[in-house]
């Protein structure tokens, strides 16, 4: 049964994608998708964005725009009714009149833009572009399409026993021993087991921790499935035999499979099958900040998104047509958390990341490229003078109620900070007995500020310019050669 279905969603997938291309010859579109995990940016690239489309702004290495053949680019009715629409002009009014960041990305959205542009050689055209946003914890889940529930549950046991994690998972992994597999399928252990899961990944997920895999990804980020019965499962200390009829083990295995087919696969079918381009925004700093072990738990992350990359590609009908996502940029956000002496190195550690995952995944698809960014920037540098010296800092508003060396921010105040420099060799990072990275520090030495979030920057407004790091670069990457 399983096969039949891969096989019609295949067929179908075939089917929509020509109509999409042949569509495409008359009005050439492009489907870019915005992903990465809970709180990695979508929200504000996604703005800014379209912003510096629609409005334009201080965008150097982006070609088509700084040669000025954009003549301009309008907000369109997307073409998928039944998908929210991204919320473009609230986020903005957020930004600029509360000077705060907007709520973050929960759900799939998507926005249409029809840019206006003269190619190179000078005539007129149009494309369309479809941005779609969407959390990258149901990115990760796509590799679960290939995986039983025992492979499953013996990934997720030997992740939550790992030293980095066992301690938040040690009443999870008391429930699972309680339960056996064995046990009777009772729907009341089957909620406590997977509540307890639950409660386990969000522990992970936590600043301090800062882990990034952590399938299944409804269970972190469910959309409209919230507090469904579809994610009533979790992971069992499976032992090599299937699990007897009428078990818990069995009955954890029946669900994991509803899951898979009626959540993974339509996401995989309905959104992620029809991307042409792909952002992958990455927090690398908030991994650099908790440790060398969320670091390794991010590289996990990513062979599990290139594993993703590759889902659908290996079946006969997806040969037939050719893998639509066919350029995919990686990007390290929030660089303006750093001196701009680091943003070469923050590029250098994602870079090393993915270059690593490709390597093991003997990847060839789509073309990759990474980049280190703000969207939208919340500092800028200074230097200021301790003990005789001149140092480099950066200056921001920290956001109201976050605390530090008994010290509580009212949102009010602006401070300098020395952020953390990164090693030339990003291997020093990568090493646990190693240095590691220092992140932000108070200019006396004598508060960690590594997790502090600063306010957006005063003085947005709907007209004016966003701030940015290296916006224009991804842009570049993304955009320009379909608007040559
Ligand atoms: P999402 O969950 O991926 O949609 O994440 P958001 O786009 O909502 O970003 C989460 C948080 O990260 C925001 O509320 C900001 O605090 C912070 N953030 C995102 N982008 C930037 C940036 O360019 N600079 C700074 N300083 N903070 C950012």
């Amino acid at each position: 049964m399983p096969l039949l279905s891969d096989a019609m969603d295949d067929a179908r997938i075939a089917l929509k994608s020509l109509a999409e291309r042949v569509e495409g010859l008359a009005h050439p579109t492009l489907r870019l998708g915005v992903t990465g995990l809970s709180r990695a940016g979508k929200t504000i690239f996604t703005t800014a964005l379209i912003h510096a489309l629609t409005r334009g702004g201080r965008l150097p290495v982006f070609e088509p725009m700084q040669s000025g053949r954009i003549a301009r680019a309008e907000l369109r009715p997307q073409p998928d009714d039944a998908v929210p629409r991204f919320a473009y002009e609230d986020h903005l009014a957020t930004l600029a009149q509360a000077r705060q960041w907007p709520s973050s990305t929960t759900r799939v959205s998507e926005l249409r833009l029809v840019i206006s542009y003269a190619s190179l050689r000078g005539s007129q055209r149009t494309l369309t572009l479809d941005l779609v946003d969407y959390p990258g914890e149901w990115l990760l889940d796509l590799p679960l399409l290939e995986t039983s529930y025992a492979d499953f549950s013996r990934q997720s046991l030997a992740l939550a026993r790992a030293p980095a994690r066992a301690a938040v998972a040690a009443p999870y992994l008391a429930a699972v021993a309680a339960a056996g597999v064995d046990g009777p399928a009772d729907e009341a252990r089957a909620r406590e087991v997977a509540a307890r899961f639950t409660a386990y990944l969000s522990a992970c997920r936590t600043e301090r921790l800062a882990m990034s895999l952590l399938p299944p990804g409804r269970f972190l980020m469910p959309g409209d499935l919230e507090g469904s019965p579809a994610l009533t499962f979790a992971p069992l200390d499976v032992g090599e035999a299937a699990p007897r009829a009428g078990s818990l083990g069995a009955m954890m295995e029946r669900r994991f499979e509803a899951y898979k087919n009626a959540v993974v696969r339509p996401f995989f079918r309905t959104h992620f099958a029809r991307l042409d381009r792909q952002i992958v925004l990455v927090d690398t700093l908030a991994a650099l900040n908790a440790g060398p072990a969320a670091l390794a738990d991010l590289e996990r992350a990513l062979d599990g998104i290139l594993a993703a990359f590759r889902t659908g590609r290996n079946s006969l009908m997806s040969a037939l047509v050719r893998p639509r996502i066919e350029k995919v940029l990686f990007a390290a956000t929030k660089a303006d958390h750093l001196h701009r002496a680091s943003h070469d190195r923050l590029e250098a550690v994602l870079a090393r990341l993915v270059e690593r995952a490709r390597a093991r995944a003997h990847d060839r698809g789509a073309a990759l490229d990474v980049v280190a960014l703000a969207a939208i920037r919340a500092t800028r540098e200074a230097r200021v003078r301790r003990g005789g010296h001149e140092l480099d800092a950066i200056v921001g508003t920290p956001e109201a109620g976050q605390e530090a060396a008994g010290h509580v921010f009212d949102g009010t105040e602006e401070v300098a900070v020395f952020p953390g420099e990164l090693p030339a060799d990003p291997d020093a990072l990568f090493d646990p007995s190693g240095a590691g990275f220092r992140g932000l520090a108070s200019p006396e030495g004598e508060a960690d500020f590594r997790f502090l979030r600063f306010r957006p920057p005063a003085g947005l407004g709907p007209q004016a310019p966003l701030p940015h790091i290296r916006l224009d670069r991804a842009l570049q990457f993304l955009l320009a050669d379909r608007l040559s």
